[in-house]
């Protein structure tokens, strides 16, 4: 009896709660997070399955005016996993299909003649709202389509990280709230009222096409799409565990960087006959999962926000908070990305702030809980330099590059992490430009075990050592070689890229801009700078090939064949070069890289050959091929020249 007292106490505190959440969250102002939300509407669920609330649809109650429209088929949601193992077990060697996870709003698109027509927001899955006016607004919605027949596009509508930035200060502009995250004002706008212009700065992801028939494959599906005018989230054809984990890591990548608000990636069958067949739960699609990694956010203070000048003179800032912890360690720094961020969000100290860690990812900024007083500021001069400082519409920019201690400091730690130095952290790198020991990356080579050992706390042991690191990395592939000089706009992948249209360091050095233009994937822009870098750095590169930098070129291009050509290595223990470049090594050979040895490896690297490590012992079970770095090198190298 006191049980049910209890409990009906408890379902009116949890039913008022569930409504005023909900409206706070459709008004894109939620004092919660989402996960405190799901927990007291599984609560309520428990308590009373029946409850009106529980039935109650988003926006609905924000009175924003929207009318209700039905679903059918219904928007089910998924089936989702935190474990990789049951992602493993669930695609169980099948053909999938990975799109990206994008926190937004799902929605759903109809189109007549051609024409947008209707715009349903998914509600509670059978049930939306109408948002036609606001979509209308959205570029991505209404892409030219030559398709006459009725159909209906399903995806999710988001807020990338730099349209917030000027959302934001357009909302503040016309004297509304200040947004608190990109996660929620999607939702806040599509539940106004006015304003439905703010919706131009939303971007739509489609990820299924309904009605229209011919469609075998999940593959042929986002191919329409793509051909129609609309963007995909990332859709690639995924054949092997191998391929789940490069498709991750690569989400992981998107998540670090922090643009599209991805928190994991959607997985489905390939092969549609599968999906009739399997059919769905009560709940959710049997040929369909996400995937998300166990995210955990916590609350604390900014004491103040730092600023530091990168190697490319762009002032980022820094919030020092008072120290918190977060999936098992202590958080005392969150990057705030840029300058505009720090406005957007109008960061200052004493805002209580919530921050959010997963995928391993380092942490970061998610929302405002309580703003402090005041305004966010912007520091006058470089904190390095205390040179005068441009500022665009995102970012701060330090104008002494000549002159300025943190970006020639940053220029030659970005060489060493990307040739992989090992043991040569910030600090010593600091201490070696203190001393005039280094002032450029090409300087390192020079350096004997005796300039080493003027470092502060370095005993002869470690000046080896170091010694001995930074003459391995001089061996180093040229992709790597190239993303060491640091040029804007240019990342390892970018290098990778132009080496198949450009096989050498002389062929890419001497590459126009209209050439470099006609690779399929770079713009004239981005060739320009591209070209203008390399001339910048062109003295650099000469030095580097004279202090014995040697870059080595693999390349299917070259008329090689590819030595290793289908063939699956997995790496383990240490290695005399750094894993980066092993592993970069195999891949230009045409071979792939795994995580776990099983029957479809071919090869396991490792110098411990007497080791009894568990991959070890598992390979010589299953009687696979046992090979050292060196001979892996050398079976490379056997097939073509090899350095350059
Ligand atoms: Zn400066």
């Amino acid at each position: 009896m006191t049980q049910n007292i209890y409990n009906s106490e408890r379902i009116t505190w949890l039913a008022g709660e569930v409504v005023r959440h909900k409206r706070l969250y459709y008004t894109g102002t939620p004092e919660i997070p989402d996960v405190d939300f799901d927990r007291l509407e599984t609560e309520l669920l428990k308590l009373s399955p029946n409850h009106p609330v529980l039935k109650m649809i988003g926006s609905k109650e924000s009175e924003s005016g929207n009318q209700k429209v039905t679903h059918d088929p219904p928007m089910l949601s998924l089936d989702k996993t935190y474990e990789l193992k049951d992602l493993y077990s669930w695609a169980n060697d099948r053909e999938v299909l990975g799109t990206l996870k994008v926190d937004g709003t799902s929605m759903s698109l109809v189109y007549l003649n051609g024409d947008f027509s209707l715009a349903k927001t998914r509600g509670n899955g059978r049930e939306g709202e109408d948002v036609t006016s606001k979509l209308k607004w959205v570029a991505d919605a209404v892409p030219s389509i030559v398709e006459k027949l009725p159909f209906e596009v399903r995806g999710e509508l988001y807020c990338s990280e730099s349209n917030f930035v000027k959302l934001a200060d357009e909302m503040v502009a016309l004297g509304l709230d200040r947004p608190s995250s990109p996660r929620n004002i999607v939702a806040g706008v599509l539940g106004r009222k006015s304003h439905g212009e703010l919706a131009r700065y939303f971007n739509f992801f489609a990820f299924d096409i309904l009605g229209l028939p011919g469609f075998k494959t999940e593959i042929q599906k986002v191919q329409w799409l793509g051909k129609n005018g609309f963007r995909l989230p990332e859709p690639q054809l995924l054949k092997s565990p191998q391929d789940l984990d490069a498709y991750l890591t690569h989400v992981k990548a998107l998540m670090a960087e922090d643009e599209v608000g991805c928190d994991g990636a959607v997985f489905s069958y390939n092969n549609l006959a599968l999906h009739n067949e399997l059919g769905m739960t009560s709940h959710h699609p049997r040929y369909k999962i996400s995937f998300k990694w166990q995210g955990q956010t916590a609350r604390s203070k900014i004491v103040r926000i730092d600023w530091a000048t990168s190697r490319l003179g762009i002032v980022t800032p820094v919030a020092v908070i008072e120290p918190v912890d977060l999936s098992g360690a202590t958080i005392t720094n969150i990057t705030l990305h840029n300058a505009s961020h720090v406005r957007a969000y109008n960061l200052k100290a004493g805002d209580f702030i919530e921050v959010v860690r997963s995928g391993e990812v380092i942490p970061k900024f998610l929302s405002v809980v309580t703003p402090g007083s005041g305004d966010f500021e912007w520091p006058k001069s470089c904190p390095s330099c205390g040179g005068d400082l441009v500022g665009d519409d995102v970012r701060l920019k330090c104008l002494n590059q000549s002159n300025c201690s943190a970006q020639k400091a940053g220029a030659v730690l970005n060489w060493i992490r990307a040739v992989g130095i090992d043991d040569l952290s910030d600090k010593r790198l600091q201490s070696m430009m203190d001393l005039n020991l280094v002032e450029v990356c090409c300087d390192l080579y020079n350096l004997t075990v005796e300039d080493l050992l003027t470092l502060p706390s370095t005993k002869e042991k470690m000046a080896q050592k170091l010694f001995d690191n930074i003459q391995k990395s001089k061996t180093v592939p040229l992709p790597m070689f190239l993303n060491g000089l640091g040029i804007e706009g240019a990342g390892q992948t970018t290098w990778e890229k132009l080496l198949e249209a450009f096989p050498s360091l002389e062929q890419i050095r001497t590459a126009t801009t209209e050439k470099i233009a006609a690779v399929d994937g770079f713009a004239e822009r981005s060739a320009q700078q591209i070209v203008d870098g390399l001339a910048r750095n062109s003295s650099l590169i000469d030095q580097l090939l004279k202090a014995g930098v040697s870059p080595i070129v693999a390349e299917v291009d070259l008329g090689v064949a590819r030595p290793l050509e289908s063939m699956i290595f997995v790496i383990t223990g240490e290695l005399e070069r750094p894993r980066k470049a092993v592993e970069d090594m195999i891949k230009r050979a045409g071979g792939r890289v795994g995580t776990s040895v099983s029957k479809t490896t071919s090869v396991l690297i490792t110098n411990e050959t007497e080791s009894n490590s568990s991959k070890m012992v598992k390979a010589k079970a299953l009687g696979l091929e046992i090979w050292s770095e060196n001979m892996l090198v050398t079976k490379i190298s056997s097939h073509h020249d090899g350095l350059n």
